[in-house]
This record gives C-alpha cells, structure tokens and sequence, in this order.
C-alpha cells in the first residue's frame, strides 16, 4: 500500500519523504517516524493524494502547523499530509459584502501568523486576536479556534472543501452559517449524523475571512493590538517549553476554567516521563525534553480522573491524539 502510494506521488510529481522524523514537526516535539510525509503543494494534489490513500486502503492524516495534535510514539504506518505548502492569499479590494466588509481568502496552508499580517498591512481589522495563534489557517477553522474571546467563526465567509461520496471527490463551497459553529466546534469535524451514520470527513482547501477595511489612519492601532495579544501570550508563558497550546477546552457549565480545576487539584507541576503539567499553566502540558505521546496521555487521564473526582466534571481533551488506525 504505502509502495502504491509513492509511486502514484513519484509519478505525480508531488514532494514526500519517507521514514520522516515527526518530532521535529510538531509544536509538541514528540513523535516517532512516519512512513510518509507528503507536501502537496496545491488544492488539486491534496485532492489527488487523499483520493490515493483512501483507495489504497492505508491511514492518513491531514495537518496544518501540527499545533494542536500530538504524533504517536513508533512508526505511524501510514502518510501524514502536511497542508503548509498550500498557501497563497488572495485578495481584491473592489470586492466587498453588502455590510461594508472586504474578504481576504486564504489556502489551508497559510500560517494564521501570515494571515494577521496580510490584514495588518492591508490595515483591515478583524483577526488582531489572532496574532500569536501557532498553526495554519486550516487548522484553525477546523478547531474553530478562540483567541481572547475572538472564535474563527466570528470572522468567516464561507470555506471551501473536499469531500467524498463513495470514492468520488468534490469540491464543496460552503457560505458561512451560524448553526454550524459553535465554541470550538466546525462542521469539518468529523462526527456523526441524527441517524448514527458517520458524516464524510472534509478536508478544508481554502477560507474567506471577512474584514473591516479601517484605513490608514488605523494602520498603528492594528499594530498595537497584535503586540499587545503577543506579549499576553509570552507573559503567560506560552512559548517557553514545546506544548500544544490548552490541552482541555472550557466549559461554560463547570463555572471556572478547565486550567483552574485541574490547579485546584493541585496537579500544576505533575510530571510523567518528559511531560509535565505546566507549573505556571494548569491547562497546558508541555515538554520538558523528553516527552513520548504516552507521558502526555497518562497525564490528559490523571487531570480528568482527579477533576471527575473533586468536582463530577468531564474535561473534553482539545489537542488531538494522530494514531494509526
Ligand atoms: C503555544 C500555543 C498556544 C495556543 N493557543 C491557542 C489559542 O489561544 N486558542 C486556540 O484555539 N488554540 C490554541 N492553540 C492550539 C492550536 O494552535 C490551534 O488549534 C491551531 O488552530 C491548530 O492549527 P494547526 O494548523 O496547527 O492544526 P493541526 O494541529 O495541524 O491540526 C489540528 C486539527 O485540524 C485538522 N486539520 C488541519 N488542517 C486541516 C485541513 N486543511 N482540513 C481538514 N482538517 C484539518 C487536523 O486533522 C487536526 O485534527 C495553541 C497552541 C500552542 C502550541
């Protein structure tokens, strides 16, 4: 299978490597070696790869900035696909919604850093809360992701994917629709239809962001609040160790966030191998150099079995275990 699939990606043209180190490759720093790594560089090879590896029958996994995902410890016996080279950004500023907004569309590829300050040159506001965000504009509309009271899906015009019926693919436009969205969900997720079915994976090609075009008398200000949301990010010591940003999403219901339980049961600094609940963050694990993806699952269960204890409540994990399947 994975013989197949070179070949068809040899044939094609498409950049991959085989046996790739995947550590290195994550935000995290874990992972072992995946047997392919492939970087289509377009919509179209996206497509053409994901239609070879479910045809082959072998496990892929499709990544932006790998910011929110812990890679397996060993071999993942199959092909991970990285979006990063799919990544131009298009804009026209004649085109604007009948409410006055521009729209900025961006590939699944573009770092959300290089989304920010596209806007920011363009001095068009909107995305200021993004700034500092790890990961890719792909990744970021599929976990729907909240920066400062800021969710992806406050900013989004419509998306574009691809998706299967069978074996065949299509692309799908999708406008934006509130009913879709909710706090850290996307309806790129994968999960399951009213009648128990399992609804198809998409894969996002692209996105359209809509801004508002604040002039150049702006442009300092937008500048000023993108710094500002960066060094709220270094001050809560986002960038000192490899993690994967907040490892528990919050719970409206549970009334206090996810970081302050798990603190109030006094887990903060709790280590297991090379990972360690951040001393100075209870809602962040990170590595201190030699974590394995089973140090950082021993202590995702040990956060949620203390907090089911103190307080009854189920903490849902946000960063996403890649196994082979
Ligand atoms: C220091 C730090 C701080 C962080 N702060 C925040 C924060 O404030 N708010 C927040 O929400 N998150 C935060 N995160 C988590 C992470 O940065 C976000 O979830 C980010 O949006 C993930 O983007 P990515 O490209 O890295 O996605 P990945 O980690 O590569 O993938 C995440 C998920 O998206 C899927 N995916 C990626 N691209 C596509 C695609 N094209 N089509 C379909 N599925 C796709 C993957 O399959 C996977 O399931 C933080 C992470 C770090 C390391």
């Amino acid at each position: 299978m994975i013989n197949f699939l070179a070949s068809m990606l040899k044939t094609a043209k498409i950049p991959y490597k085989e046996n790739e180190l995947l550590a290195p490759k994550s935000t995290f720093k874990v992972g072992g070696t995946a047997r392919l790594f492939i970087t289509p560089e377009t919509p179209a090879q996206l497509e053409s790869v994901i239609s070879a590896a479910r045809s082959a029958e072998l496990s892929f996994f499709v990544t932006g900035g790998a910011s929110n995902v812990v890679y397996p410890d060993g071999t993942y016996e199959g092909a991970i696909i990285s979006t990063q080279q799919i990544k131009e950004i298009f804009y026209d500023s004649d085109e604007t919604t009948p409410d006055g907004s521009v729209l900025v569309t961006c590939q699944c590829g573009v770092p959300m850093a290089a989304f920010v300050d596209f806007c920011t040159k363009k001095n068009l506001s909107g995305a200021e809360q993004f700034a500092g965000l790890p990961g890719t504009v792909g990744g970021a509309v599929y976990m729907n992701a909240r920066c400062f009271d800021r969710s992806v899906s406050d900013i989004l015009y419509s998306t574009t994917h691809i998706e299967y019926t069978g074996e065949k693919a299509k692309f799908v436009e999708l406008p934006f629709n509130a009913s879709d969205w909710e706090y850290k969900k996307s309806p790129f997720q994968a999960h399951t239809a009213e009648d128990g079915s399992q609804i198809t994976q998409r894969y996002l090609t692209q996105a359209t962001f809509r801004l508002r075009p604040a002039g150049a008398a702006a442009h300092e200000q937008i500048v000023a609040d993108c710094k500002k949301y960066i060094a709220e990010r270094v001050d809560k010591g986002h960038f000192k160790y490899p993690s994967a940003g907040s490892v528990f999403k919050n719970n409206r219901a549970f009334g206090a966030p996810s970081g302050k339980l798990i603190d109030d049961c006094g887990l903060k600094g709790l280590a297991v191998g090379g990972a360690q609940i951040a001393p100075f963050h209870g809602n962040f694990i990170i590595n201190t150099g030699s974590a394995t993806a089973a140090d950082i699952r021993s202590l995702v269960q040990a956060a949620q079995k203390a907090v089911k204890e103190k307080f009854g409540f189920e903490l849902e994990p946000e960063i996403i275990f890649v196994q082979n399947n």
